[in-house]
């Protein structure tokens, strides 16, 4: 079997790990201050909070945000439920705009039209989470100067980006954002078990999240309300979680960032010997990659254009009945039940429905064979020759 991700552990990694498992600190030790200090680095970002999931990132981010009740949030359609569902955790409301068919991310003239459109009925966003879909970025400049006219906060779900760059600089710098967060999940460029991560360059953003992430707790002395208090004094500020991430994690994060360029380099490499199997076919069309960005491609996405809804999903059984496991990134997240008993229904974003019906997720990730990867191209064009 060829799975359409995985992760890629060496010894080093389990050597980080063991040495944590045979120090003082399973948790809340020096680990994840190091590995929030590296992501700092590698993003050029002032600050990095790590937490137990990019879930809990976005979720701590939005209530950082001040993301409540009456607000609104936008994001994309072709993502994870996490990017949607951080908004409703905090009782806003949240709504979708559609993609771009050609790189699967939020269209910038899709985002202006709806943004003219709730000015006039009173109903702007207060965040936006563009989404980097399969490790592209979104175009970050277009959205920054949007939100800067229209007045909303924008948090990038980086999940799939970590070594990604946007017009030369690091995704995750927070030039034209307030905040973004990246996944350490085992399916992404690098991996700590579970984890995630949310970068900033505000310094009450970063505290805010610092608390949220455990209780709303800080063994800090409050000078007004308690003058005088011994060593075991705590208090808690806010109504906080416990999303703490675990040295264990920090520190095979932290053996795992070291290999991320290389990760990425070979992801390119790989993507490129699929773009140029492809090259002569109609019918398969890659991810357009744009001259703005640099893709991590957590993701390689083609779309089939000239199949049925029918040989779409036949498709993917035929993949994986020769032992290659395609994927489909996304379900428009507002297809999905929870959000239809909300009030969404079919053809809220057309172009997100239509790439649904399109896209297949092959095979990627570091390790993966020149005849792994010959033989994924053997099984779609016999698929698709075959259907005719
Ligand atoms: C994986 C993913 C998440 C959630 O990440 P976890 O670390 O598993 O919580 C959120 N958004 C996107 C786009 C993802 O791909």
């Amino acid at each position: 079997m060829i799975p359409y991700g995985k992760q890629q552990l060496d010894a080093a990694d389990l050597a980080a790990v063991q040495e944590v498992l045979q120090s003082n600190w399973l948790t809340q030790g020096p680990k994840v201050p190091e590995f929030e200090q590296a992501i700092a680095i590698q993003c050029q970002a002032q600050f990095a909070v790590a937490v137990n999931s990019a879930t809990s990132a976005l979720h701590i981010a939005c209530l950082a945000l001040d993301v409540g009740p009456g607000d609104i949030v936008w994001t994309s359609p072709n993502s994870f439920v996490a990017s949607a569902n951080c908004a409703l955790y905090c009782g806003a409301q949240v709504d979708f705009v559609d993609i771009d068919l050609a790189n699967g991310n939020i269209c910038c003239e899709a985002l202006t039209a709806k943004l003219i459109h709730a000015k006039q009925t009173n109903t702007l966003p207060k965040v936006l989470i563009p989404v980097h879909f399969a490790g592209q970025s979104c175009d970050m400049a277009a959205i920054a100067a949007l939100a800067k006219e229209y007045g909303f906060t924008v948090l990038e779900d980086a999940s799939h980006a970590i070594g990604a760059s946007y017009l030369n600089q690091p995704v995750g710098i927070c030039a034209y954002a307030d905040i973004c967060v990246f996944s350490f999940h085992p399916v992404k460029i690098i991996t700590s078990g579970e984890g995630g991560i949310a970068t900033t360059n505000n310094p009450k953003l970063a505290r805010k999240m610092q608390l949220l992430r455990s209780h709303g707790i800080t063994a800090e002395p409050d000078e007004l309300t308690e003058p005088s208090h011994g060593v075991w004094y705590y208090q808690q500020q806010s109504l906080g979680y416990n999303y703490r991430m675990t040295d264990i994690q920090a520190a095979l994060a932290i053996s795992q960032l070291t290999k991320l360029p290389r990760f990425v380099a070979e992801r390119h490499q790989l993507a490129k010997w699929y773009d140029n199997a492809f090259a002569g076919n109609p019918h398969i069309s890659p991810l357009q990659q744009q001259t703005y960005a640099y893709s991590s491609y957590h993701l390689y996405v083609v779309r089939l254009t000239n199949l049925s809804k029918t040989q779409h999903k036949d498709c993917i059984h035929f993949l994986r009945q020769q032992g290659i496991i395609g994927h489909l990134h996304y379900i428009p997240i507002y297809l999905q039940p929870y959000y239809k008993q909300l009030g969404f229904a079919a053809g809220h974003c057309p172009r997100a429905e239509q790439y649904y019906q399109q896209a297949v997720t092959l095979p990627l990730y570091p390790g993966l064979t020149t005849s792994e990867q010959q033989s994924v191209v053997d099984a779609l064009q016999r698929f698709l020759e075959e259907k005719q």
